[in-house]
């Protein structure tokens, strides 16, 4: 990846304060953010959030109604759609139906009066790099549906755009192609060196192909950052709740030592955590825990840090994982998932069971909202 958090690193994109408002309803709600060259950026976020609103401000469709937006330094206020460095593929990559392939890739450059060189270097150049250079006489619908996704970005990339942005680039697509397309998209990517914003309500999409992550929620940016670390660190309970599957166990702080507890039950032991942020006793707190980081025993674990007893509920079994639903006897429902690496003996785990879960201190992030 680009070192989109070197310092040096330039940013193509700003948005500064920028708001949408439609009527009296506000689809983006003052936004800054920057979005650095070479950087695979992804916006996320439910139906509704305003990530199309960003896409369309970005590609010059709309302007925003308060604030700038900042393209490699220069305000796009008055920049009309086609004088931009920017590209934009829509989910109905509509190809033309009558165009071969190679028509189809060239047409935006035919379109700029470049010379027949220049056109067929960079078709060529944009065929290769698409693996599609065996299609390149075949009409859209002689060809997959994955293959016409390929064509569809090798147009947008013809004229070297500087930002190509993707509006739910492979929604067409069934979930295997989808899978194997993503690992092309961030391969043609690398290797063109284009700024990539994607807008997906794919949680699975934008950690696999993005190098940073933007969750939305009504027309703000909640929390940007690595894959990893969106994952891992959540600042928010939505945030952890949006991106992948999570338990979330909600009380009041109490500071223990250099440790925060969640009191969140009568008769059930204290959740201790650690965190950098303090809390003030009393406060609503929440614990987030993914379900890989529980573990789940038929004994009890000697030297767990937290333990707590429950009972099998249901157990899904997917292959390489199994997720087990476990009732506290406070009615809470907490998943474990365990990953089924090797054909052990263990000790079978079934509905009904009484089971002891356990993680460490470490495992699970506090969060006050
Ligand atoms: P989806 O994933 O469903 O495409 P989105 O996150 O892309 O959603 P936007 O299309 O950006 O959402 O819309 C954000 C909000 O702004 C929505 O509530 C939408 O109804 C509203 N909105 C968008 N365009 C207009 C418009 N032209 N007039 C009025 N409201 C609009």
């Amino acid at each position: 990846f680009a070192p989109w958090n070197d310092p040096e690193e330039k940013p193509l994109i700003q948005f500064r304060n920028v708001s949408k408002r439609f009527g009296d309803f506000t689809a983006i709600d003052d936004l800054t953010q920057d979005i650095f060259e070479k950087e695979f950026f992804a916006l996320l976020g439910p139906s509704g959030c305003g990530k199309t609103t960003m896409m369309r401000m970005l590609a010059g469709f709309d302007a925003p109604t308060e604030g700038q937006i900042l393209i490699a330094g220069q305000d796009m206020a008055r920049v009309p759609p086609n004088k931009r460095a920017v590209n934009m593929m829509f989910q109905s990559y509509a190809l033309f139906p009558h165009l071969t392939v190679w028509d189809n890739i060239a047409f935006g450059l035919k379109r700029e009066g470049k010379d027949s060189e220049t056109i067929n270097a960079r078709v060529d150049e944009m065929l290769r790099l698409t693996r599609l250079a065996k299609f390149a006489k075949r009409k859209p619908h002689q060809i997959s549906g994955g293959q016409r996704q390929r064509v569809a970005l090798a147009r947008s990339l013809a004229k070297a755009p500087k930002l190509l942005l993707l509006d739910e680039p492979l929604g067409a697509l069934d979930k295997k192609l989808r899978q194997d397309t993503q690992f092309e998209l961030m391969d043609i990517q690398e290797k063109t060196g284009t700024t990539f914003v994607i807008v997906t309500h794919d949680q699975e999409e934008a950690m696999t192909v993005a190098s940073r992550v933007a969750v939305m929620d009504e027309g703000r940016i909640v929390q940007v950052a690595t894959p990893d670390q969106i994952y891992e660190a959540p600042n928010s309970v939505y945030v952890a709740d949006f991106i992948g599957d999570v338990n979330i166990i909600s009380g009041r702080a109490k500071t223990q030592g250099d440790k925060v507890a969640v009191l969140w039950a009568e008769a059930q032991p204290d959740i201790l955590g650690t965190t950098s942020k303090s809390f003030s006793d009393g406060q609503e707190i929440h614990f987030a825990i993914r379900p890989e980081k529980v573990g789940i025993s038929p004994d009890e674990p000697a030297d767990a840090q937290n333990k707590i007893q429950g009972k099998v509920l249901d157990i899904a079994y997917l292959g390489n994982i199994s997720t087990y639903h476990v009732e506290l006897p406070t009615g809470h429902i907490i998943k474990a998932q365990t990953a089924n690496t090797r054909r052990i003996a263990r000790r079978q785990i079934t509905w009904e069971d009484p089971v002891w879960l356990s993680w460490t201190d470490t495992a699970g992030v506090l969060l006050e909202r």
